[in-house]
């Protein structure tokens, strides 16, 4: 499980490689010496296997086969935290997060209903950061004198990544072009180009009304009995 992430961290820094970025076959004496839980087993034919939240896992062939792997998040508050948390720690190792968490929060609190208290204290606080967080960029930029261009969002468009350091870049994008293509930034690699911000496009995907209104919105659901009664 992933509390003990940080132990085979350790290893890895040990044996100079990266946790993040690098491949390991660890050997069982060191996760038994550090007293990691290890199951070992053989999967047949029809077995399905659920590695669960945070635990790390490898696996080898003995013969031929098919290898069928899908990436699954139930919505759950732990699943959500953890989540958040290996965010939060790929954007501090420059490691691209495949999932763009932001993103997710905000479309989590316009279409879900969520119930479990702990779940939604979380979801509200992403949103929360997110907002202070645009409120803070636009106070910025317009610092700078830059203008802010409403450019709002295509029905499917993905989400978008800092072509630089490959963070998620909600909301607020900062454009450059860069070799005859338009090149996302993030407001902190915008920077590092250029302090003033001269030659970056700024554009805006959301309206900070409408961000405002999602999360003001965005309330707890009681638990619907089949009776009709509330638990
Ligand atoms: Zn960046």
């Amino acid at each position: 499980p992933d509390a003990y992430w940080g132990v085979i961290y350790n290893l890895c820094e040990k044996y100079g490689l990266n946790y993040l970025h690098g491949s390991w076959w660890p050997c069982l004496e060191d996760l038994f010496e550090e007293n990691v839980p290890v199951y070992r087993f053989l999967q047949r034919p029809g077995d399905l296997v659920w590695v669960n939240s945070g635990c790390v896992h490898w696996v080898q062939a003995v013969g031929w086969c098919n290898n069928i792997a899908w990436n699954v998040g139930p919505l759950t508050a732990r699943q959500y935290q953890l989540g958040i948390e290996r965010y939060e720690w790929n954007k501090l190792q420059s490691f691209k997060s495949i999932v763009p968490m932001v993103h997710l929060s905000w479309n989590l609190a316009r279409n879900i209903k969520v119930s479990d208290p702990k779940l939604f204290e979380l979801i509200k606080n992403c949103l929360l950061r997110t907002l202070k967080h645009c409120a803070i960029v636009l106070e910025f930029v317009k610092s700078k004198g830059v203008e802010v261009r409403f450019h709002g969002r295509g029905k499917n468009e993905a989400s978008h990544y800092c072509g630089q350091c490959e963070v998620e870049v909600f909301n607020i994008l900062f454009i450059r072009e860069q070799e005859k293509r338009h090149i996302v930034h993030c407001l902190d690699c915008a920077k590092k180009q250029t302090p003033s911000l001269e030659g970056f496009v700024c554009l805006e995907e959301y309206r900070m009304s409408e961000l405002m209104e999602v999360f003001d919105n965005f309330s707890i659901h009681p638990v619907q009995s089949p009776s009709g009664s509330t638990a």
